[in-house]
């Protein structure tokens, strides 16, 4: 399958190397302003093909991604220390009215995955430039955040985060949602698995648990000035989800309908992800505090996107 990365910093370069070590795509094309940094990450990365998969990587114009089947939007500027991902919406916002048009002119029948900050209203500006069908547009939202959630579960039951089945909601920021009432491991709540291992998951450590997920990227941008591995893993797992048909269910951005306090508001659910992109919304079951963490987090979202006009 054949991908585009617009945006060849930490992100994109990243995903790009995930997507070469997991065998998400055959061909790459990485696409960038800075068209020697382009060269430099995919010649870098495709050095790392003979030891990894025969991936196809290269740098190029927005003309070479025709044909390509997704292309991931990671271009802009990462977050500065202290701030919010919504304050980076002005200058990301600019960036996306720019390339879409002439990535689609390119890539007519290409799925749009936004990684971009801030990444849920970056996708619904995403949605408004494009005006491609449901589905076919969509952003990483809390796939990351998820994952944090899930690593850290993990840690804590000490049992194999691939085996703990959880995620967090609503906004990919401050406002998200843990969704502790439907975290569970080989069927049992995470509360009778952390009771089975003997590693009691009290107030108090869910307490820390929330805060390391909710906190990993400033904790993260204060020691290393910005994220890449996560997402980047994030992104070569949304692209295999798609090149395999596969229906996974992850936790991505899209606008949302059907559902009471949250109708049309870009933000992740557990959705359906495969060969069309989303095909499928699930309702997750919350308790009261969960939802009304969800209301409040999609009324923030919300309020950005009406402050933006679109
Ligand atoms: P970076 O600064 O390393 O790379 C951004 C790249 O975008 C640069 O190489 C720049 O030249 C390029 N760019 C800027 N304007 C462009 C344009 N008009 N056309 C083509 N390329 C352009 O930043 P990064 O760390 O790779 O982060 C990229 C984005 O991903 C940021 O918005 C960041 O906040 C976001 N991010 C998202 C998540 C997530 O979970 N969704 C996680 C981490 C970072």
């Amino acid at each position: 399958m054949k991908v585009g990365i617009v945006g060849a910093g930490n992100v994109g370069a990243t995903a790009a190397f995930a997507m070469v070590t997991t065998g998400a795509a055959s061909e790459i094309v990485v696409v960038d302003l800075n068209a020697a940094l382009a060269h430099a990450q995919a010649q870098d990365i495709l050095h790392a093909t003979p030891l990894q998969r025969p991936v196809r990587v290269r740098a190029g114009s927005y003309a070479d991604l025709a044909g390509a089947n997704v292309v991931v939007l990671a271009a802009g500027v990462g977050q500065r220390p202290g701030e919010t991902r919504l304050e980076l919406l002005g200058r990301n916002a600019k960036v996306f009215g720019a390339i879409i048009p002439v990535v689609l002119t390119a890539a007519p029948e290409a799925i749009l995955l936004i990684a971009s900050n801030p990444v849920d209203v970056m996708t619904e500006i995403a949605v408004k430039i494009s005006r491609l069908p449901p589905g076919r547009v969509f952003g990483s939202g809390t796939i990351l955040d998820s994952s944090r959630f899930r690593a850290l579960l993990g840690e804590h039951l000490d049992i194999a985060p691939t085996s703990v089945h959880a995620y967090v909601l609503g906004e990919h920021g401050d406002s998200e949602v843990l969704w502790w009432s439907g975290a569970s491991a080989a069927g049992l709540s995470v509360t009778e698995m952390a009771a089975q291992r003997g590693r009691p998951l009290d107030a108090a450590a869910k307490a820390r648990i929330d805060a390391a997920v909710r906190g990993a990227a400033d904790a993260i941008i204060r020691g290393k000035g910005a994220t890449w591995f996560g997402i980047g893993g994030g992104l070569a797992r949304i692209v295999q989800a798609i090149r395999s048909d596969e229906h996974a269910l992850l936790s991505v951005s899209a606008p949302t309908a059907g559902i009471p306090g949250i109708e049309g508001v870009t933000l992740s659910l557990p959705r359906v992800v495969g060969a069309r992109g989303i095909v499928a919304t699930l309702t997750p079951t919350l308790n009261d505090d969960e939802r009304a963490a969800l209301i409040a987090s999609a009324t923030i979202l919300k309020e950005a996107a009406t402050g933006l006009a679109l």
